[in-house]
């Protein structure tokens, strides 16, 4: 039987309507949610990903706002615009959109946001509170998504065996920790396999929970999946396709049509994890006005 869809779109349309009461709840207390995005360069993909983040602010009701630098722009005034950001009290969230241009130091960037209005979670301070289980971090967007979606599918975690593919610090590390917390959707037992994992099969096949995060196109196929699995793919990659209006299609790190012959349920690309991230990213925001605005 084919694997039910775990819906992304729908979970991430729900977080919003919550986060627009809460962001109305603020507004009586006359405390408007701003989320301002710096834009370095003109990569088209980041540009993308920027407007929509805006434009999803201003319709949950918030300040979405975006500052566009030039690619030139130097290490020093990058930090210069971040300390700014730091010091207005209309500005709940800072989100440095990477990639950065090479002069600058993105890790440098991400140290100089107040922990406070980090509402991305890359900051140390969060990092660090995430593996603490600290209730008040801010967890890095797609993997708390990723979890949001596990809970609300009723995927019980607690016990089970969860993989992830990939280490990177903005989904696999992240995913683990939030994972092997002891909690609601965690106390799983996580395997974290990376480009030097040995026989990365052998370990996705055991996987009660599989989440694939390598940026590799259709990495995981059906053989390599165990029967029932819940299977969560991140990946996202725009291909070639002239069957296609646009002449492109998205395509996951999941082979779609094997693996959703093997598993019990399983997020599509698009509509799975994606539609997450904007949603938790304006989540975060809101928590941040409510915390210290
Ligand atoms: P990354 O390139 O920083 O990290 C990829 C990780 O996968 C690395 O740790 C690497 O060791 C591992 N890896 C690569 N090839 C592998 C292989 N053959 N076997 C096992 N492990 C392998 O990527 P990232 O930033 O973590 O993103 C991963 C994917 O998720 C990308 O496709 C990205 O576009 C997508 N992504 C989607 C969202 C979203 O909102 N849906 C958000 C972030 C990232």
């Amino acid at each position: 039987m084919p694997a039910d869809l775990i819906d992304g779109a729908a979970v991430a349309k729900k977080i919003r309507q919550a986060v627009t009461l809460r962001v109305d709840a603020l507004l009586v207390r006359d405390i408007r949610p701003g989320l301002t995005v710096i834009l370095v360069g003109e990569d088209p993909a980041s540009a993308v990903y920027v407007r929509s983040k805006e434009k999803s602010c201003i319709e949950a009701g918030m300040r979405g706002e975006t500052i566009r630098m030039p690619a030139s722009t130097s290490e020093t005034e990058l930090l210069a615009r971040v300390d700014q950001l730091n010091h207005d009290p209309r500005v709940h969230g800072i989100l440095v959109q990477m990639p950065l241009p090479k002069q600058i130091d993105a890790q440098k960037v991400i140290r100089r946001i107040k922990p406070e209005k980090d509402v991305d979670g890359f900051h140390p301070v969060n990092v660090g509170k995430t593996l603490i289980g600290d209730a008040d971090a801010f967890a890095p967007c797609t993997p708390a998504g990723v979890q949001v979606l596990l809970r609300e599918y009723g995927v019980q975690t607690s016990g089970r065996d969860v993989v992830i593919i990939g280490r990177s610090n903005i989904v696999g590390k992240p995913m683990a920790s939030l994972l092997m917390q002891s909690g609601e959707t965690a106390d799983a037992t996580v395997t974290v396999c990376h480009s030097r994992t040995a026989n990365l099969a052998w370990h996705t096949k055991r996987a009660d929970i599989l989440i694939a995060a390598a940026g590799r196109p259709e990495l995981v196929t059906g053989d390599m999946v165990k029967a029932g699995a819940v299977v969560i793919d991140v990946g996202m990659h725009r291909v070639a396709d002239p069957s296609t209006k646009s002449g492109t299609r998205l395509l996951g790190d999941v082979h779609f049509p094997s693996v959703s012959l093997v598993a019990s349920k399983i997020t599509p690309v698009p509509g799975g994890v994606g539609p997450m991230t904007i949603a938790m990213l304006l989540q975060n925001t809101v928590r941040a006005a409510e915390l210290y605005g």
